[in-house]
């Protein structure tokens, strides 16, 4: 048996507790000593300097190994001065969530102890736990049905080729029928399950024309069996399609309806803000993505079924992990739980975090990224500088400077583009972007529940200024520059 403290003890057991207190205090001191080490938002340099900063911990793979204090302190002040970090304000381009510390917390007690969810005699708790959980998760999204059911996903991704291979199940001809603006898992899905390219409905606004897709499934399909996914906000702008129409159309053409709420579906815990997802409890199945609004750590997706009974498509026997005789003694099955084998307990911290906030609390979250976007917005438009493309409809932004609409398309996008990239490069801050009809926006998505719209002002100028370096011909830049060493 190896004493404590040697490189290899383990994580669990009747002293894995004692090893962990001593790494985890040096793990956390390198997140404070990286983080100081990075001062702000995101690595300053760019993909070159991230990459040279590595070369103090090479090999990675070495002959002999350095052991566990030196590895872990080496790595993780690199990890850290080399990451963004989502719970910087100016870290707000992407569906990129500070995770909670009570999350992370959670996960260590997860990780010490492994349960894998593929099989009850590998995760007893886990596996019970997560029954309760995802039925009560399912039970927020379906309040008037009798069994709702859900399983955990990796995110939206899966959460969607789940949604298309169900339809799949039910009818080998589903033609699947998604707006412009879904998200690009939805094509892939259909790709990777063998099932012809969606029909691509158009959008007002980024959200599905309910007349255009009224013709889609009308017309072009001429009747065939479809699914819809609509979305519930989208990607690039956070709009939500028009759900109740949306559905109205759908039971119409007897075609299944997945939505797509892996952005915007923790709206619901919002007294507030629920009722822009009116018509999303008729839908046939609903992506949701704790690991964007709901601050986990990724991955925390969950796939909610309308009907329990619709899952058992994913009914898989194996022997060693769920033989007959052990499901007829009374173990739980819970290998078609999922389309993966081993699998983390993602359960354990979103059953911890919605335990400690409960529904309030996760929507008052929710309420503040919403708010927060729409004051920033309100900052915009008020600034003859820049040009807002639209209200948000929840936590998400697009601008660009005004000087953008003074100068042709493809200047104007590679300005905002360089805009982007100079902020990213100097560490400044992750901005997002996004094309709309042709024109590339900058994007802001506010998932920091803790910022208000003052954090932003000093962006939004940084944003300016940064436009206006980039106007100035280079032969005035060099002038300024020299003018600035000489005065
Ligand atoms: C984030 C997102 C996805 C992809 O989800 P992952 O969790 O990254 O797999 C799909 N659809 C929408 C609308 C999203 O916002």
């Amino acid at each position: 048996m190896d004493a404590v403290g040697a490189p290899d003890a383990l994580a669990g057991g009747a002293a894995g507790h004692e090893r962990l207190a001593e790494l985890i205090p040096l793990a956390l001191g390198t997140l404070a000593a990286g983080g100081t080490e990075r001062d702000g938002a995101a690595p300053a340099g760019g993909p070159a300097a991230v990459a040279a900063a590595l070369s103090g911990a090479r090999p990675l793979v070495p002959a002999e190994g350095v052991g566990a204090e030196r590895a872990l302190a080496e790595l993780g002040t690199l990890f850290a001065a080399g990451s963004v970090d989502p719970a910087e304000p100016w870290c707000a381009a992407h569906l990129h969530c500070p995770p909670l510390a009570v999350a992370v917390a959670a996960d260590v007690v997860a990780g010490a102890l492994n349960p894998s969810m593929d099989s009850w005699d590998q995760a007893p708790v886990a596996t019970e736990l997560e029954r309760e959980f995802v039925t009560e998760m399912a039970r927020l999204c379906y309040p008037d049905e009798p069994a709702p059911d859900a399983v955990v996903t990796t995110g939206g991704t899966e959460s969607n080729l789940l949604g298309l291979l169900l339809a799949r199940e039910r009818n080998p001809a589903v033609r699947p029928v998604c707006g412009a603006s879904a998200h690009h898992s939805v094509a892939r899905a259909a790709w990777l399950l063998g099932l012809p390219a969606p029909v691509v409905v158009d959008c007002d606004d980024q959200r599905i024309r309910p007349a255009a897709l009224e013709t889609a499934l009308g017309t072009a399909l001429d009747g065939a069996p479809a699914v819809v996914v609509a979305t519930a906000g989208t990607t690039d702008t956070g709009e939500i399609d028009p759900l109740p129409e949306v559905a109205r159309i759908c039971r119409r053409h007897n075609a299944r309806l997945h939505v797509d709420a892996a952005y915007g579906g923790l709206a619901l815990c919002s007294p507030s803000l629920r009722s822009r997802l009116d018509g999303l409890g008729e839908a046939d199945s609903i992506a949701l993505d704790l690991h964007k609004f709901g601050w986990q750590p990724i991955s925390a997706g969950l796939f909610v079924s309308r009907v329990a009974s619709d899952l058992d498509a994913l009914t898989v026997r194996a022997e060693y992990l769920n033989s007959e005789d052990d499901t007829e003694a009374g173990l739980p099955d819970v290998l078609g739980r999922s389309l993966r084998t081993s699998r983390r307990p993602d359960v354990f911290r979103m059953a911890v975090t919605m335990r400690a906030l409960g529904v309030r609390g996760m929507g008052a979250m929710v309420e503040q990224c919403c708010r927060t976007a729409a004051e920033v917005a309100g900052l915009i438009d008020a600034d003859p500088g820049l040009t807002l493309w639209g209200s948000p409809k929840l936590s998400t932004v697009l601008f660009r400077p005004a000087v953008a609409d003074d100068i042709t398309v493809p200047a104007a996008n590679a300005l905002v583009a360089r805009i982007r990239r100079t902020l990213l490069e100097a560490g400044t801050a992750v901005v997002g972007r996004a094309t709309i009809g042709g024109r590339i926006w900058l994007k802001l998505t506010f998932l920091h529940p803790h910022a208000t719209a003052a954090d932003y002002s000093g962006l939004l100028g940084e944003i300016l200024a940064v436009a206006r370096a980039e106007m100035t011909p280079p032969a005035a830049r060099a002038a300024s520059a020299e003018g600035a060493v000489t005065s």
